[in-house]
């Protein structure tokens, strides 16, 4: 693929920021469009008076050698840690300690961290939310939201976008890519943040909770570097949150706040100072593919993030190195 190809990213997630670091380390100046304020996608933060709390992932693993090294960088640029909280599985009576050797990194002060200073080094167009693709003979031509037909056109388009929003931007040009993005599954979750006055008195900074609403709660300040009061994250199941997407957010606080009390009774939650719910359509993919990469060089389009490669932040990141591979060898 010629250097000079003008390479759109759709999506400046974990996958869309790697495919891109790739893409420029060996030559080429991709283009990243985001609809949101800022890059990190999934891998984020929710500020409020005075406090913040990662409302998304919430630690990230390096499996393989490749992204432990890339973690090794970021920790070298001081944009990640190790966190090692007081781990517990809550199931009943059978509370007991889990994985105490696994590594579980943050992006540090924040998860956004290391998606941010991804992002640092990449041309990005934040504020555009790409809603329509067309392939012409100058190129393939975006339209977001806000901006209308983009008067630049694009040698090649990459899709790094949850499935369901990858499905509807492909149906026009690509149809079979548009049904393996639309048979995959993703899943919602609702996820509660809670600012408290003062410290719990929990004997865990964070538990897999294994019945019920919950299915992770974790003291958001117990990560490093972290300032700032004592703030709690609570996860739902899929299960639950699938069932009560469209509910009221106060209702789903009020129904997760519940939840939480009966997780950590009998010690008692005071009520918090602050709290802020917030929805996630697609949280996770159930099951994720494991194709990684999907490269089609005949229509100069391709397909990267975590539900092509087992979920989570580090499939993202490999899935968006592998489809910068696959381009460059075409
Ligand atoms: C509640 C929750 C808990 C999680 N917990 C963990 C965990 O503990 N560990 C772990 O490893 N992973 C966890 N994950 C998953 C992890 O966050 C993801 O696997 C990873 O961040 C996905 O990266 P991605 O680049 O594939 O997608 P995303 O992060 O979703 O990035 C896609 C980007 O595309 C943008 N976008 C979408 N549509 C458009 C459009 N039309 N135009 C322009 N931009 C668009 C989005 O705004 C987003 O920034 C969790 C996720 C959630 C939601």
């Amino acid at each position: 693929m010629d250097l000079s190809s003008r390479i759109a990213i759709i999506g400046a997630g974990m996958a869309g920021l790697s495919c891109a670091v790739a893409l420029q380390q060996a030559g080429y100046q991709p283009t990243l469009f985001e609809k949101s304020r800022g890059a990190s996608g999934r891998m984020s933060t929710r500020s409020g008076a005075g406090w913040q709390c990662d409302h998304g992932a919430q630690y990230f693993t390096a499996r393989s050698p490749e992204f432990r090294a890339e973690v090794s960088r970021w920790e070298a640029a001081g944009v990640a840690a190790l966190w090692s909280p007081r781990l517990q599985v809550l199931a009943g009576e059978q509370a007991h300690q889990r994985d105490a050797e696994l590594l579980r990194f943050v992006g540090m002060p924040r998860m956004t961290a290391p998606g941010h200073w991804l992002a640092a080094s990449l041309s990005v167009e934040a504020g555009h939310s790409i809603s329509q693709l067309r392939r012409t003979a100058g190129g393939w031509q975006l339209e977001s939201v806000e901006a209308g037909w983009l008067a630049r056109q694009f040698d090649i388009v990459l899709l790094a976008v949850p499935a369901p929003q990858a499905a509807p931007l492909l149906a026009p040009e690509a149809p079979n890519l548009a049904a393996l993005a639309g048979g995959a599954r993703m899943r919602g979750c609702w996820a509660l943040m809670l600012q408290f006055e003062s410290t719990l008195d929990l004997p865990f900074d964070a538990a897999f909770v294994n019945q019920g609403r919950l299915r992770w709660i974790a003291r958001d300040n117990s990560k490093p570097g972290r300032q700032g009061p004592e703030t709690w994250l609570l996860h739902a199941t899929a299960e639950w949150s699938e069932a009560r997407l469209e509910h009221d957010a106060k209702a789903v606080q009020a129904d997760l706040l519940d939840a939480f009390r009966e997780a950590c009774a009998p010690i008692d939650i005071p009520a918090p100072q602050d709290s802020s719910a917030h929805r996630w359509r697609y949280a996770d993919s159930f099951p994720a593919l494991t194709q990684g990469g999907i490269w089609d060089g005949a229509l100069g389009l391709g397909l990267c993030g975590d539900w092509l490669n087992g979920g989570k932040v580090e499939g993202a990141w490999l899935s968006g190195r592998q489809l910068a591979a696959r381009l460059m060898h075409s």
